[in-house]
């Protein structure tokens, strides 16, 4: 569980091979899909790769409910806030965790998002300019599993699914939302255009893991066919902890 090295995207964190990397024109290097679309938010950062020993930490606190994890992951979590930190251009920010549908809260009894985020915030990552609040948020309808979706499918998979409940928290401020995992960041995306549109001067976000891609010959493929999505290949495919043990 190492942090992520090397050339990585400046907006959403993807993995660069030399030849993208280099066409980056002068400016801060840009993953292909970072040139063709803004993103809705200003910048992404996770602190590891979502696999081997993170991705199974991560399933151990979702699905196997073994809450300690949320400390390590909180410590993680904070070590990626502490590089967006730079960036941050006011000091009153709200720290905003992706919610979860209702019915799912209850089936799991926790929102892993929000207990890493308060595990990070113990930490005080960026000391005096960041306020939690898990309200902001709501999650307006359960969105089906992500898995074996492209990207276009997954950004129309959770379009409409968040709404900002507390819009006079985030109006004129600059928010940073939270979660565990980013994948395409078709979740995270969502939750930035409804947070500028309820008046969020810039969204950043902060993940604790995210797939990243494995092999520069994966990038040729997705910038080809934007259908054909990285992850969908099964080192990125969320398991549950039991089949991801072999057991
Ligand atoms: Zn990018």
């Amino acid at each position: 569980m190492h942090p992520i090295a090397g050339g990585l995207c400046t907006i959403c964190g993807e993995r660069l091979f030399s030849s993208y990397a280099l066409s980056a024109a002068g400016g801060e290097p840009r993953c292909g899909l970072c040139r063709r679309l803004e993103p809705a938010f200003a910048r992404a950062v996770a602190y590891g790769s979502y696999d081997g020993g993170l991705r199974e930490l991560i399933h151990l606190l979702k699905y196997g409910s073994v809450r300690p994890a949320a400390n390590v992951l909180g410590r993680m979590l904070a070590e990626a806030i502490a590089r967006l930190e730079a960036d941050f251009q006011t000091d009153s920010m709200v720290m905003v965790p992706v919610p979860l549908f209702r019915a799912r809260l209850r089936s799991r009894q926790f929102n892993q998002a929000e207990m890493i985020a308060r595990a990070a915030m113990k930490l005080n990552p960026v000391p005096g300019r960041l306020r939690l609040c898990e309200e902001v948020l709501e999650r307006k309808r359960e969105t089906p599993s992500q898995t074996g979706l492209t990207r276009r499918q997954r950004r129309e998979n959770v379009r409409g699914a968040f709404a900002v409940a507390q819009p006079d928290a985030v109006k004129g401020r600059e928010v940073l939302v939270v979660d565990d995992v980013y994948t395409t960041g078709a979740t995270v995306s969502e939750c930035a255009r409804v947070l500028r549109r309820a008046g969020a001067t810039k969204v950043w976000v902060a993940t604790v893991a995210r797939t990243l891609k494995a092999s520069a010959q994966q990038v040729e493929v997705q910038l080809a066919d934007d259908a054909v999505s990285v992850e969908e290949f099964p080192a990125a495919r969320e398991v549950p902890l039991a089949r991801a043990a072999g057991s």
